[in-house]
């Protein structure tokens, strides 16, 4: 099946985004929404159906769906979302299949958002592309030859967990020293806010109780010493972290994205610097570091490239 039009839905913490888009990856219509995740289960899904109902007046052959929520992809089945309470163990895709009679085929949104960038944006259909994502954690996925690398137990693309200091911080996952400890807006804001509590001087000692990654790359651009810092120790620690990565995988493209990447030069010089260090020489002159152009509907299209393979279409 060549033509006809998916339904694609990237399901967050925060907002709703989708999309009815035709097989060569053309929106016809996009949407944002709120979750309203803290409203409960019940609301969230009725938000879900309210978004797909919207589009189903077209001709529309398969659902794909992106969620924020560790996941068996094949049977459709959520664990836990950490960010969507009241979820536990829910099958999404037999709750869309029998609420819209269309095949449904589902990811988690850090898979998809590497897809979406391996289809229409940085990755250019690499053979082998990694995809990170800098933020609130790490994400990641890893796609190879237009296939989410899913591994042996579900866990394959995990790399917020890779170890950068055996002595670093406490990760959420209960290890020290995680990629994800040690690169996070979380890490970020800490590091800023204890300089300043030990009388660094900054711009941003006014905003002590406010930081965010938005102001500290403010700082950055107007030469604060401090915010500079902070970007230099944050990107320092993904240039490890990436040189490993890429050390094991030997991908051909690397995209980097996320909502600190949006930093640009200022993360991403001291990220270069330290990743040309520790990479192998035979891969340095040849792999590409970019940086992901596709913003928040990167997993949106991820989740409609997966519905148009499972329908048979796509490269
Ligand atoms: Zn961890």
């Amino acid at each position: 099946m060549k033509d006809g039009l998916v339904i694609a839905i990237d399901i967050g913490g925060t907002r709703i985004k989708a999309g009815l888009l035709d097989f060569n990856g053309n929106f016809v219509e996009k949407i944002s929404v709120p979750t309203e995740a803290y409203l409960g289960k019940e609301k969230v899904l009725s938000n879900i159906t309210s978004v797909i109902k919207n589009f189903m007046k077209y001709k529309v052959v398969a659902i794909g769906v992106a969620v924020a929520s560790p996941l068996d992809p094949e049977k459709g089945i959520i664990y836990y979302p950490p960010n969507l309470p009241g979820f536990e163990v829910f099958n999404m895709k037999a709750f869309l299949e029998d609420r819209f009679s269309l095949p449904v085929f589902i990811d988690n949104d850090a898979n998809l958002y590497a897809l979406g960038e391996w289809w229409k944006g940085s990755g250019e259909k690499a053979n082998i592309l990694l995809c990170i994502t800098i933020g609130t954690g790490i994400g990641g996925g890893l796609i190879f030859k237009g296939n989410i690398w899913h591994g042996a137990h579900g866990f394959g693309g995990e790399f917020g967990h890779i170890t950068i200091d055996p002595h670093g911080p406490l990760c959420n996952c209960g290890n020290k020293g995680c990629f994800e400890a040690m690169s996070s807006s979380y890490f970020l804001i800490k590091y800023i806010k204890d300089r300043l509590n030990e009388g660094e001087a900054s711009i941003l000692s006014e905003f002590i109780e406010d930081l965010t990654p938005k102001l500290i790359y403010e700082a950055a651009v107007k030469g604060d010493t401090l915010a500079i810092e902070g970007f230099r120790i944050i990107g320092t620690n993904v240039g490890i972290g990436l040189a490993s990565l890429v050390n094991a995988l030997d991908p051909e493209v690397v995209v980097i994205g996320g909502g600190l990447s949006k930093a640009g030069m200022i993360l991403m010089d001291p990220v270069k610097a330290e990743f040309n260090q520790r990479v192998l020489k035979g891969i340095r002159d040849r792999i590409q570091l970019k940086l992901a152009v596709l913003g928040e509907f990167s997993a949106v299209l991820g989740a409609a490239y997966l519905a148009i393979k499972g329908m048979g279409g796509g490269e």
